[in-house]
């Protein structure tokens, strides 16, 4: 390879690169830093639409602890090379593993995999960024330890860290994951460390216990952002519930959408219903069944609303699949049971319990997430249309019938016009819904790639003119997203930016924000 074609962070020579990365291979063993194409590869397996050369990193780096990582920013901060760290690289459909911009270093923290603590009396776990939900899933099970945390979908081979600090979302009562953390640990620019809330203190045993400490309160300006390299995390687990009652309640009309969401929405404010409830729509569900689009459809376009109507009737999916589970005793689960027995039949449901689902892979996983339990079963996701395209699409609602059907029309239109199928479900925080559409294309083709970009564009901005916000975006559309959030908190942002790291060299670009 010609140093011409080499990839480089913007604005640094070649000598100055090959200086740093001598330096970096001091700190952390020549074997922890990648620079050749091929190594390098897995750090620019994107499924977004755009092309590989603008998140290719120019090299990746996996330290050992944060004195290593306090070294390395001392070397970015000399030659202003840029950083990009991840945990366990695995925000797939959000841009994965891959820099957020052309040239950056990916600092891959994978080796930090320890479990330091875990407190079963308070149920607390103290984790490092590497550790995988497995891992603690295992180490729970090999500690014989009755407590259950929540996940992401891909949480066999994701992490708490990397996921809290996006914040994604889970499906048991802890599911909103960035509000069940407790206490970060955090390697800033200038290679200071600090620990937030109740871990600033000397000697303090209540950092993961109490989330606030004294004063501003610090842990949220590391989440979504670029202001330092977290390295520890506090999280809070749950008590494995006596009885845990799991079961999907299935709609047979798209505009079900409307009761649905309003006869759930009181249960889950008052707690009834405490977890993360999802609304999945039947073409989220099929190719988790699994069900094969190529089987119902091969035209051009978007799937036709009879091949779902067929695919409904033959495999026994609803329009709407809702998740909840109920988490208590047998004694308050059977009383609960009996509301939820009478808003399903209340609303034109039909319920179906675990026992009844045998069999059903995507309930089972379904199932299986709710009680924190890591699998891979949404995976199937990518078997649906093929080629490796995926973009999350993720609006916030108002958890109001009105307000989703709203914002599922809005979206089957414009994912339609695009020839785009609408694979929608709806995640209920506590009042608000997490609108999450995984705009799946075939990255192979060049007029589906360039589609998707457009199609993303759009609904982006037809959205935002409707007052929707996304709760989170993909690396190759964080400028765009950020710059609907008007002009005086990316103001403040960049102020931080500057105070905390003016020479710009953690993550430039993450979720919008640069010097
Ligand atoms: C089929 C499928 C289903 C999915 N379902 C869900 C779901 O249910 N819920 C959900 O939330 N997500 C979901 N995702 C998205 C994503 O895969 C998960 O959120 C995953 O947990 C993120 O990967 P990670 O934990 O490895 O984070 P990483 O990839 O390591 O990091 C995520 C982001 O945070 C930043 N970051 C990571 N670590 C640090 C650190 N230590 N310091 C500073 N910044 C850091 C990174 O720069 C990156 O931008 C899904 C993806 C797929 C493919």
């Amino acid at each position: 390879m010609s140093s011409n074609d080499r990839t480089l962070p913007k604005g640094v020579t070649a000598a100055d690169f090959d200086k740093a990365m001598r330096e970096i291979r001091a700190i952390v063993g020549a074997e922890h830093v990648l620079v050749d194409e091929e190594p390098l590869a897995p750090y620019n397996k994107i499924m977004m639409p755009v092309a590989d050369a603008q998140h290719a990193p120019s090299a990746a780096v996996m330290p050992d602890g944060v004195e290593e990582i306090q070294r390395i920013v001392k070397v970015a901060n000399t030659y202003r090379i840029p950083v990009y760290p991840v945990s366990t690289g695995k925000n797939i459909g959000y841009g994965s593993a891959a820099p957020v911009q052309r040239g950056q270093i990916v600092l891959d923290l994978r080796r930090m995999n320890r479990i330091l603590d875990v407190d079963a009396e308070l149920c607390t776990a103290l984790v490092e960024p590497g550790v995988t939900y497995q891992q603690l899933y295992d180490y729970l099970q090999e500690n014989k330890l009755p407590l259950w945390f929540s996940c992401p979908a891909p949480s066999a081979i994701a992490g708490p860290v990397g996921n809290m600090v996006d914040r994604g979302v889970g499906y048991t009562p802890y599911g909103e994951h960035f509000m069940f953390s407790c206490g970060m640990e955090v390697v800033l620019a200038d290679g200071e460390v600090l620990r937030t809330g109740m871990g600033a203190m000397e000697n303090s045993n209540t950092w993961q216990v109490f989330k606030w400490g004294y004063g501003p309160t610090l842990d949220g300006i590391f989440t979504q952002s670029n202001y330092g390299i977290v390295t520890k995390m506090g999280m809070w687990l749950m008590p494995a519930p006596p009885d845990f009652r799991p079961f999907c309640i299935q709609y047979p009309n798209e505009t079900d959408i409307t009761k649905i969401v309003d006869a759930l929405r009181p249960l889950r404010i008052a707690m009834v219903i405490p977890n993360a409830v999802v609304i999945a729509h039947t073409l989220w569900e099929a190719p988790c069944t699994p069900v094969k689009r190529a089987d119902y459809f091969t035209g051009p376009g978007a799937i036709p609303d009879d091949a779902v109507l067929k695919i409904q009737a033959d495999h026994g999916i609803g329009a709407w699949n809702v998740y909840a589970g109920l988490y208590g005793t047998k004694e308050t689960n059977d009383a609960n049971w009996k509301i939820i027995e009478a808003v399903a039949a209340g609303t034109g449901g039909t319920i179906i319990t675990e026992e009844a689902s045998r069999g059903s892979q995507a309930l089972q996983y379904r199932f299986d997430l709710m009680k924190g339990k890591p699998n891979l079963g949404e995976f199937g996701l990518y078997n649906w249309r093929g080629g490796g395209g995926s973009v999350w699409f993720a609006p916030v609602s108002q958890a109001k019938g009105t307000e989703t059907l709203k914002q599922m029309k809005m979206a089957k239109e414009i994912l339609g016009k695009y020839g785009f199928d609408y694979v929608g479900e709806f995640i209920v925080g506590w009042r608000d819904m997490h609108h999450v559409i995984d705009l799946l294309y075939d990255r192979s083709d060049e007029t589906q790639t360039k589609n998707a970009y457009a199609c993303y564009d759009e609904l982006l901005h037809t959205f935002a003119n409707e007052g929707y916000g996304m709760y989170r975006a993909s690396t190759a559309f964080a400028e765009k997203v950020a710059a609907t959030y008007g002009p005086v908190k990316r103001d403040v942002e960049k102020r931080l930016k500057k105070a905390l790291d003016p020479n710009n060299i953690i993550a430039p670009g993450r979720c919008g924000i640069s010097l």
